[in-house]
Formats: structure tokens, C-alpha cells, sequence
């Protein structure tokens, strides 16, 4: 067991590599609304294996872990039955204030999927109108950001953290972000940048507040065809083999049935040779991150 300061140390450690790396290479980004395009990102992830087998004197193999999320749900929005049944474990990103918010995440959890909060926020271009509820904008005070937050995290039931729906704009904004953070981590839930900027300013002050870096690699459906899916799968499991572990997000939408199909298939057979598994065990693996809420939580 880490002692809280050595847990610290470690994700200082972590989230400077991982800036730094983000930093110094190449990458591609876009906003996204289910609709819109996205591309690869190439921020570096720390290793994971404080405990390697060799540490530990074994010749087991270290499994490489995936992390798969998927955006959008909330909305009944194609693909949502199928994704939910997924035969792995996904993390299930939820936008508040929808028709299917409540039942998506009741579903969800009961089927032993992570729930996060999908949380809108404002893009640099994009149509407002694919933002959704309770969305933040960057006219809104510190207090108005602060209750955007509670009132999405108070209406997603069992969310152990929350990533950015679009957000190019405000993920951006130290001001705002730093205020979005500070309630997550009041709340017990951690942050996933999905990366929709490059610019971005999440993993910085993650590290400094001590809450885990965490952030997406690959998108999955940026491009609607099942050979792009496929292909953008293949780039998880290297990604995977390089770094140890990747987090990679797809969505329900217009195509979130095709989506759901090259998931089914194509992590039927990488189950071999990766871990599926849930944001909050990639959260708690590699950073040690352990929920300490300050103010009631609606996620257990
Ligand atoms: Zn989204």
C-alpha cells in the first residue's frame, strides 16, 4: 500500500512524462459531437507495473490493459443496446439532462460497466446545438461552472468520473478547468481528458491537484466506415504493446451500431492478448487512485 505521499511523487512523476511527451510529438485532433471528426493522439501514458512479475520473481506475463469508452449515451442514440451488452467491460460515458440519462446508467451499472458523466462544454467551432444541456460556456463565473458540475454529476446515478463532451474551448481554460477538477475531486470522481485539444490544460492541473493524468490515446470512430474502426483497433493493440495500456473512446450515434459490430468482433479476438477493462481499474492501477470524497457522491 502507497502512503499518500509517495502516491504524489508518483503521479507528479507520471504526469510530467506524459506532458512532456504530449508535447513532443506529432498529433491530430477535432471536435466531435458524435457527427463530428476526431483524430489519433499520441500523449504517453506512464507505464504501469510498479510490481512487475520480475519484481515479484514470477515469469507471468504482464497483460496489456484497454480501456475502451464509449461517448454519448443518454440520448437513446443508435448503437446504445448494443454497446450496453457488449461482452467486455466498457466505460459508458452518460450526458446529463437526456431522455435515456437515468436508465442508461442504471443499465450500464447493473451489466458491470463504469459509468462516467459525459459532461458538455463549449468547442472552439462547432454547432451549439450538439452540445446539450448544462452545458459550460466560458462567459460562466466561477460559481456558475461550479454548479454546472454538481448538478451533471448529481444527475448521472453510479459516475465514478467524467470526461469532456467537445470542450476544445473550455478544456483550454485553466480557470474553468481547475474549477471542474476541484468539484470532481470533491466529489470522488476523477477526469478523462478526451482530447479534443491539443492545447489542452487538464493534465497539468491534474498533476498538480493530485488527481490522475488520465487521457484518451485513440479515437475509434472518427471516420464511419467498419475499415477505419478496424484499423484504428489495430493502432489500440499496439498502442497497447508500446506503452502497456491505451485508452481509446468510440461513440453511440449515427455510427454507433457499426461501431459496436467492429467492437464485438475485433475484441473477441484481441482477448487473448489484452485486458479489457474499466477507466476506474486503469485509474486505480497505474496511479493508485483511490475515490476520497469530501461531499456525498450519488455513485454507489
Ligand atoms: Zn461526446
Amino acid at each position: 500500500m502507497k502512503t499518500t505521499d509517495d502516491w504524489r511523487k508518483y503521479i507528479k512523476a507520471a504526469g510530467l512524462a506524459l506532458l512532456l511527451a504530449a508535447g513532443s510529438m506529432p498529433t491530430a485532433y477535432a471536435e466531435h459531437s458524435g457527427s463530428e471528426s476526431l483524430g489519433l493522439n499520441f500523449s504517453e501514458p506512464p507505464k504501469t507495473g510498479q510490481h512487475s512479475p520480475v519484481d515479484q520473481g514470477q515469469t507471468v506475463k504482464k497483460q496489456k490493459k484497454v480501456a475502451v469508452i464509449i461517448d454519448d449515451f443518454g440520448n437513446g442514440q443508435g448503437g446504445t443496446e448494443e454497446m450496453l451488452s457488449m461482452p467486455i467491460k466498457l466505460t459508458v460515458a452518460i450526458m446529463p439532462f437526456l431522455p435515456t440519462t437515468r436508465s442508461d446508467a442504471e443499465l450500464a451499472h447493473q451489466k458491470g460497466h463504469d459509468v462516467i458523466v459525459h459532461m458538455p462544454m463549449e468547442p472552439k467551432q462547432g454547432n451549439p446545438k450538439w452540445l446539450g444541456p448544462g452545458a459550460i460556456t466560458s462567459s460562466m463565473s466561477d460559481e456558475e461552472v461550479r454548479r454546472k458540475v454538481e448538478e451533471a454529476i448529481d444527475n448521472v446515478p453510479y459516475a465514478v468520473g467524467m470526461n469532456n463532451h467537445m470542450g476544445s474551448k473550455i478544456t483550454g481554460d485553466e480557470r474553468i478547468m481547475s474549477i471542474v477538477l476541484k468539484v470532481c475531486q470533491e466529489r470522488g470522481l476523477f477526469f478523462i481528458d478526451s482530447k479534443t485539444n491539443y492545447h489542452s490544460v487538464v493534465g497539468k492541473i491534474a498533476v498538480n491537484m493530485g488527481m490522475p493524468p488520465v487521457a484518451n490515446h485513440i479515437f475509434l470512430d472518427d471516420l464511419h466506415t467498419t475499415s477505419h474502426i478496424s484499423k484504428q483497433l489495430q493502432a489500440v493493440e499496439q498502442f497497447a504493446n508500446e506503452h502497456d495500456n491505451c485508452v481509446t473512446i468510440g461513440h453511440v450515434g449515427t455510427q454507433g451500431k457499426k461501431t459496436a459490430e467492429v467492437l464485438r468482433s475485433g475484441t473477441a479476438s484481441m482477448q487473448s492478448r489484452v485486458t479489457f477493462v474499466g477507466i476506474s481499474d486503469l485509474v486505480r492501477d497505474i496511479w493508485g487512485w483511490q475515490p476520497s470524497p469530501i461531499l456525498p457522491s450519488n455513485n454507489n
